[in-house]
């Protein structure tokens, strides 16, 4: 997939993150097939707050594998602070085991993209 085709997609996921104040920040993942299809588009809960047992602090790209297992080719990564900026994230051990038995990629959209601000501020 060509970095302007993702890229199309990331004022999308930032504006999840515009609607959902008083947190620092969220991480927003999607998911695309082998035929390059758009999946679906997952959230976290706080990422700080994972052990309520209810699922609420699942991860991004978990909740998008758990959704669609295999069928998930790449899942794209980004967090984005309350100031509506583009910051670090990688996937955690766990997911990044998750994805790996499922031969999943995923793609931290920070090291993808150069300046992905211009992308989310507008
Ligand atoms: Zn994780």
């Amino acid at each position: 997939m060509s970095p302007k085709t993702i890229c199309s997609f990331i004022p999308r996921m930032a504006n999840k993150v515009k609607t959902d104040r008083g947190v620092t920040y969220r991480i927003v993942a999607i998911a695309f097939s082998k035929k390059n299809n758009f999946l679906g588009l997952a959230m976290n809960g706080f990422r700080d707050f994972m052990s309520d047992g209810k699922g609420k602090g699942m991860h991004a790209e978990m909740k998008l594998m758990k959704q669609f297992g295999k069928q998930i080719d790449r899942i794209y990564i980004l967090r984005v602070g309350n100031a509506l900026d583009a910051l670090p994230i990688h996937p955690c051990d766990n997911c990044s085991k998750v994805a790996n038995k499922l031969g999943i990629k995923i793609i931290c959209l920070h090291e993808e993209i150069e300046d992905l601000n211009k992308y989310i501020k507008k």
